[in-house]
């Protein structure tokens, strides 16, 4: 960067400083897109080395998961709702990026994910994917790959229907619904091979079942790891 370029991005950095995205406080010079307090009081569950935690204890009785893992509790109305929020509906990008970079990190230090070989992000339906620009949990697998080191398989699954609401069926109904949106592609050969699963948020687990369960019929060996977890 020549020293006019440097200048002027110090320039425009005093007119807009950058923000943290979650509390909306002004960023000191070395924190990077969270600032520290954000960072430091972030409820993080920690859970990634602990086979048996409430994350995978979600998929029990109901599909086969190697190893799951979240990064946050997510609450609503917290200033983390704020940042998954930024992040899905306001174009800020670069929160999943770095998120997924931290997760990934994470995952770097346990062995139950030492032998991944690829991340499969959960697919968006491409009508929507188009409108928002990007798949947010793409985007998330994104940093995960890069701090991991390993391969992201892009467009491993697909996202076929897309309902007008979920709200009004029950449990099974919406079971049934979620279970045929999404279909493997042969773009990845899988077969054999550890591969991570990433979402942004877990809720309920039924979109993570649908997608596992889909690369599961490829004989894989699935893992999970979201940014988020909730009611757990
Ligand atoms: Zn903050």
């Amino acid at each position: 960067m020549t020293q006019v370029t440097k200048s002027f991005q110090n320039f425009i950095s005093l007119l807009y400083p950058d923000l943290c995205p979650a509390c909306g406080n002004t960023l000191l010079k070395n924190e990077l897109f969270l600032c520290t307090p954000c960072l430091f009081e972030m409820p993080r569950l920690r859970n990634h080395e602990d086979k048996d935690n409430e994350v995978s204890r979600l998929f029990w009785g109901r599909v086969y998961i190697h190893n799951a893992t979240a990064y946050f509790y997510y609450t609503k109305k917290s200033r983390y709702q704020k940042l998954i929020h930024k992040l899905k509906y306001q174009g800020y990008k670069n929160i999943g990026l770095e998120m997924g970079k931290m997760l990934g990190k994470e995952l770097l230090q346990s062995p139950s994910y030492k032998d991944l070989d690829a991340v499969v992000p959960v697919p968006m339906h491409p009508k929507k994917e188009k409108i928002r620009g990007y798949n947010q949990s793409e985007v998330i697998a994104q940093g995960v790959c890069e701090s991991m080191g390993i391969e992201l398989y892009g467009k491993c699954l697909e996202r076929v229907e897309m309902h007008d609401s979920q709200t009004k069926k029950n449990r099974t109904e919406r079971w049934e619904g979620i279970k045929s949106d999404y279909r493997i592609t042969d773009k990845y050969e899988i077969k054999g091979k550890h591969v991570l699963l990433v979402d942004d948020v877990i809720t309920t687990g039924a979109t993570i079942e649908a997608c596992a369960s889909q690369l599961l019929l490829r004989e894989s060996k699935v893992s999970v790891a979201a940014l988020g977890v909730t009611g757990i």
